[in-house]
């Protein structure tokens, strides 16, 4: 199957986790919301030790981390669930960016349909939007910014650090995608201001199908969101339904090895960045890397090659690489990454653009080979 470099779509579980995982499906029996037997309390017991392993890793309260079924869900809780908020305040002007993942980008569009106002903010080349874009755009009636802190195609971090600082001054709902930055990018997760967060499980080497909503309290209160599913008082019914305690387990756990290892983890993607480099540099190929370096996460890189088209690429050297060209949530259509379209790049250029996402335990050996032969494949293809 070749080296796996897609992890920005998924990350291979890590085995501590699996292990763990495998103990809770076997000695844990039961549902966490029973309160009349001993069963019922031991589950509860491991929902809420995961719970505080995602406070703890975020500096957040534990009774601030609503569980749901992965990002896309809190992404959608997180806008749809203002509606009533949004109604009775009579702020209904939403303003997010052109490069959200689709599960904010459409659900800002639902909204819009139903007579919202969305503005949709565009990055430049470096493929960052501008906080100043989006404070110029303020209103009295605006209800929510969106805006996610790493892009997951091109890797480039968001102005998320400056918006919080002057959001948190305003009435104005900050909500942040960190999917792609959360157990990595720790201490500035940390430190951020903002009202809601949506993480993934999967992307940090927990189970897929589970991740959170962080609702953080001002003034004792929590953000004015409601659940968007009718159903039991889980998660007091932010996300009805029953929880899945090893799914749980596993992302508490992924957020404690994370935690313990992320600077390690970081070093060791920013040396195979420099290896991927060095492979490009020395191959002759000529490529150009979309966004701007200085603003990229270490363990990303959005790559044209000029005359090479990608698709045909990534099938010749499907073998021995597993890169994509985009989001995996949006490779059954083959148009053009609506996030290099947003960033102004020409379509013969994103068609011969290639996204490589990598994690702390790709070997650099076997991605200087099977890279280096991807490279090749490459040259062969331009015209
Ligand atoms: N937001 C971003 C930035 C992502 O990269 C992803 C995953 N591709 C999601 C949201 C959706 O996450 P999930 O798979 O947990 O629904």
């Amino acid at each position: 199957m070749g080296i796996y470099l897609d992890f920005n779509s998924s990350t291979p579980l890590d085995e501590r986790v699996l292990e763990y995982m495998i103990y809770i499906y076997k000695n844990i029996v039961g549902n966490a919301d029973s309160r009349t037997h001993e069963y019922g309390d031991n589950a509860r017991k491991i929902v809420e030790e995961a719970r505080t392993q995602v406070a703890s890793i975020l500096s957040v309260k534990k009774e601030e981390v609503f569980f749901t079924s992965g990002a896309t869900e809190s992404n959608n809780i997180a806008i749809q669930g203002l509606r009533e908020y949004a109604t009775v305040s009579g702020k209904k002007h939403i303003i997010t960016s052109a490069i959200e993942h689709k599960a904010v980008l459409e659900t800002a569009k639902a909204l819009q349909k139903e007579g919202y106002d969305v503005d949709f903010v565009r990055p430049d080349r470096t493929g960052r939007i501008q906080a100043d874009q989006i404070i110029r755009l303020l209103r009295e009636d605006t209800l929510l910014v969106s805006l996610m802190h790493v892009n997951n195609e091109t890797g480039i971090i968001q102005p998320v650090k400056e918006l919080g600082d002057i959001l948190d001054k305003r009435e104005v709902l900050f909500h942040v995608d960190a999917t792609q930055s959360f157990g990595k990018l720790v201490e500035e997760l940390k430190q951020l201001k903002y009202n809601m967060l949506s993480l993934s499980s999967h992307k940090i080497g927990g189970p897929q199908g589970i991740g959170a909503l962080i609702l953080r309290r001002k003034r004792y209160k929590l953000p004015p969101v409601k659940g968007i599913m009718y159903g039991g008082q889980q998660e007091h019914g932010i996300r009805p339904g029953t929880i899945p305690v090893a799914l749980v387990a596993g992302l508490g756990k992924a957020c404690s090895i994370a935690e313990l290892e992320y600077q390690t983890n970081y070093r060791k993607c920013m040396v195979i960045k420099k290896e991927v480099m060095q492979l490009l540099g020395e191959s002759g190929i000529s490529y150009e890397i979309n966004g701007e370096p200085e603003f990229c996460v270490p363990g990303t890189l959005n790559i044209c090659f000029p005359g090479v088209a990608s698709e045909a690429l990534m099938l010749s050297t499907k073998q021995y690489c597993g890169v994509s060209n985009g989001s995996a949530c949006n490779s059954n259509s083959y148009k053009p990454s609506f996030v290099l379209e947003a960033m102004n790049i020409p379509t013969d250029k994103i068609e011969s653009s290639i996204r490589i996402s990598w994690g702390p335990q790709t070997q650099v050996d076997e991605l200087a080979k099977l890279f280096g032969k991807m490279i090749k494949s490459a040259q062969k293809l331009a015209f």
